[in-house]
C-alpha cells in the first residue's frame, strides 16, 4: 500500500494519531514544527523525537513534495510551475513577484467544472477536488525553490502572500480548502498571516460566510459583469447564484467585519463588458449593497479557442476613472508572465 501523506493532517488529527499509538501529544507541537517551520523533508531530521517515533513516522508516512514536471522563469520574473501528484494528475502553481515581496498563486481543483466562457481552466473538465495536503504541498514547493525554510518573519519573507486564485473553485471543494488554509496561516508553521491570503470564488453564494468564518482569510469575486444577462452570458453559476444573492453574501459578510474590504475581480473584454455604461451600472450596484470595495481591472489574457478580445487600454481607463470618480479604488492589473502563459485564470496543465 503506498504510504499517505503527513502534509494535510491538522493538529488535531495529529493529536489522534500520537494518542493511538501511546506517544504523548506534546509530540505534535514538535512535529508540526519539523514540517511546517523547518519544511522537513525526511523523519530522520526530527533529530528531538525519539528514535521509535521516528521510525513509526517514517513507516507509516511520507513528507514528499509534488514532483516538478516543469519549470518556467519569465522575463518579468513571474515563476511558473507544472506539478504532478501520486496519482499523475497535474496542476499549475503561479509565483508573481512585486518588488519586495510576492504572492503564489495555488490551485483547488484539477480543472473546474464551472465552464466560465474565457477560462483556459474551465475549458478543462473538472478531474478531482485537492486534497488539502496537496493543497499545502503547493505553497511548500514554492518555499523549497525560494528557500524559504524555517519560516522566515512576515517583514522579510519573499514569499508573502497567498491568492487562491490557480485552477479550480475553492467553494466547491469547501472543506479541504479550509483546512488547507488553516495549515497555511498557522502561527507555529507555515505561518503567512490570514490578511495576506486571498481566496477568489466566482460565487458559490450560499458557502461565502462559512468559508470566510472558518478561515479569516480576505474575500475576491469574480464578478466580470454589471448585470446578470451580461454575466449569464459568460458565467454559467451565475444563472444558479446571481449578482444579487453574491452581493448579499457579500453584504452579510462585511457587517460581521467592518474593516475588511472586498475585491471585485473585472475582466476587461472588449466591447461585452466595457463600456461606460456597464461602469455606472457597477457603481449603482455596489452603491445599493453598501458594499465597501476595491476594483482589480484584470487585462484579459487571450488563449487559443476563446474568441474574446481585451479592452483598448483606452476604454480601461475610461472605466477605472469612472470607478475611481465614484470612490472605488481601480487598479488596472499588469498582465504579469504573459510569455510563459502563467496569468491566474490561464493555468491549465500543457498536456492535457
Ligand atoms: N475559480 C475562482 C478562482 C480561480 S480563477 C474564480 O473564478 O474566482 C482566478 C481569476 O482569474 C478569476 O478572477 C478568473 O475570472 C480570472 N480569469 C479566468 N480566465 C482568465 C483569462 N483568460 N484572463 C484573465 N483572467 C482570467
Ligand atoms: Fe473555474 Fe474560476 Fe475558471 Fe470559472 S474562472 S472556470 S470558476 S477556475
Amino acid at each position: 500500500m503506498q504510504k499517505q501523506s503527513i502534509i494535510g493532517l491538522d493538529k488535531q488529527e495529529l493529536t489522534e494519531l500520537l494518542t493511538s499509538w501511546g506517544q504523548k501529544t506534546f509530540h505534535v507541537k514538535q512535529i508540526w514544527q519539523w514540517i511546517y517551520f523547518r519544511g522537513a523533508k525526511s523523519f530522520d531530521e526530527m533529530t528531538n523525537l525519539s528514535k521509535d517515533l521516528r521510525q513509526k513516522l517514517q513507516e507509516n508516512f511520507t513528507l514528499s513534495r509534488p514532483k516538478i514536471v516543469a519549470e518556467q522563469i519569465s522575463k518579468d520574473k513571474t515563476h511558473k510551475w507544472l506539478l504532478e501528484f501520486d496519482d499523475g494528475e497535474r496542476i499549475e502553481m503561479v509565483y508573481i513577484p512585486e518588488s519586495d515581496r510576492g504572492a503564489v498563486c495555488i490551485s483547488t481543483q484539477v480543472g473546474c467544472a464551472m465552464g466560465c466562457k474565457f477560462c483556459h481552466t474551465g475549458s478543462q473538465k473538472l478531474t478531482r477536488n485537492l486534497t488539502a495536503g496537496e493543497i499545502v504541498l503547493q505553497f511548500m514547493v514554492a518555499r523549497d525553490t525560494y528557500g524559504e525554510w524555517p519560516s522566515p518573519t512576515d517583514e522579510t519573507r519573499y514569499l508573502s502572500n497567498i491568492v487562491v486564485m490557480g485552477m479550480g473553485e475553492p467553494l466547491q471543494n469547501e472543506e479541504n480548502v479550509i483546512k488547507a488554509l488553516n495549515i497555511l496561516s498557522d502561527g507555529d508553521g507555515i505561518a503567512v498571516s490570514r490578511r495576506r491570503i486571498t481566496m477568489s470564488t466566482c460565487g458559490i453564494a450560499p458557502k461565502i460566510c462559512d468559508v470566510l468564518e472558518k478561515t479569516g482569510v480576505r474575500l475576491a469575486v469574480s464578478l466580470h459583469a454589471s448585470n446578470d444577462e451580461i454575466r449569464n452570458t459568460l458565467m454559467p453559476i451565475n444563472k444558479v447564484y446571481n449578482i444579487e444573492q453574491i452581493l448579499k453574501e457579500a453584504q452579510k459578510y462585511q457587517q460581521k467585519d467592518g474593516s475588511r474590504y472586498i475585491t471585485f475581480e473585472y475582466l476587461m473584454l472588449d466591447g461585452i463588458n466595457d463600456s461606460t455604461e456597464n461602469a455606472k451600472e457597477l457603481i449603482e450596484l455596489l452603491k445599493k449593497h453598501k458594499i465597501r470595495a476595491t476594483f482589480n481591472l484584470i487585462p484579459f489574457n487571450p488563449w487559443p479557442g476563446c474568441d474574446f478580445k481585451p479592452s483598448t487600454p483606452q476604454k480601461v481607463k475610461a472605466f477605472a476613472d469612472l470607478l475611481n470618480k465614484a470612490g472605488f479604488a481601480a487598479p488596472v492589473r499588469v498582465a504579469r508572465g504573459q510569455d510563459i502563459l502563467a496569468a491566474c485564470g490561464q493555468l491549465k496543465s500543457a498536456q492535457k
